[in-house]
């Protein structure tokens, strides 16, 4: 059920309810359950503006609806046949409202997957913490800001990376850490990071923990890019992670 409703502001949030951009039944396309049938929940609202953003209207254009946990609730389970939820964004830790959210669909038998920048750390019912942590190829120069302004290149360049946020999410739960590659000068920066979170955490973070996901969010695109990105993970014995939703289904909205 796309929810999309006029544009509004993020700020003006309505107690207790949540802003969902769209909220819809697909299949799970990247990381380790790629290809199970999912119900997406997808918020509105980011902390950063990465240039290649994949859900605009979540995080340089805004756009959702109010909906309270019940309702959600009742859209998911409206799909009988799914057990599994992706709460996604924008970025879906900026709001509080989404612990109870998945505390309540863990209480209700559903596996939850939380798809987050890593740069807040919530403590809620969450079963895969699909991290992607965002590099200095996401920035949005003037040259690659979509809006041509560059208002947000400082403001994302300092909030990127929150080490403490990264390592609370890697301690507390099973995880994946995606990164969404643009080309093998991304690969000193994961191997850089890799070690300081390896270094700030007890947890094992083994090299098939990380993922390799090619840039692009069309198959154009993605025709460009990830045989690359596949070639990479060979080269450093990292995971690739397709695509899947933009393989089978291309850009539409709602997979
Ligand atoms: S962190 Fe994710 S949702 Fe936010 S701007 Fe970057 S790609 Fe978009």
């Amino acid at each position: 059920m796309p929810v999309n409703a006029d544009a509004t502001d993020v700020a003006s949030e309505s107690e207790g309810d949540l802003p969902i951009n769209e909220l819809f039944y697909s299949l799970q396309g990247e990381g380790v359950l790629a290809g199970v049938p999912t119900v997406f929940i997808r918020t509105s609202g980011c902390n950063l503006r990465c240039w290649f953003c994949d859900s605009y209207h979540t995080s340089w254009e805004p756009t959702h609806a109010w909906m309270d946990v019940d309702e959600i609730l009742a859209e998911v389970e409206s799909h009988e046949q799914c057990e599994h939820v992706v709460v996604t964004g924008g970025e879906p830790m900026m709001h509080t409202e989404v612990v109870e959210l998945l505390n309540q669909l863990s209480a209700n038998g559903y596996h939850t997957t939380v798809e987050t920048n890593g740069t807040i750390h919530r403590d809620a019912a969450i079963d895969l913490a699909s991290i992607s942590p965002k590099l200095a190829s996401s920035t949005p120069t003037p040259a690659k800001d979509p809006k041509g302004e560059g208002e947000w290149e400082d403001k994302h360049e300092e909030r990127r990376v929150d080490m403490d946020a990264l390592s609370s999410l890697v301690e507390q739960y099973e995880f994946q850490l995606k990164f969404v590659v643009t080309g093998d000068q991304d690969m000193p920066e994961i191997e850089s990071l890799l070690q300081r979170l390896r270094q700030s955490t007890t947890r094992r973070i083994g090299n098939d923990d990380v993922l390799l996901m090619p840039e692009g969010a069309t198959r154009e695109r993605l025709e460009e890019t990830r045989e690359a990105t596949a070639e990479l993970a060979m080269e450093y014995g990292y995971r690739y992670t397709p695509r899947l939703h933009v393989d089978l289904w291309n850009d539409a909205p709602g997979t």
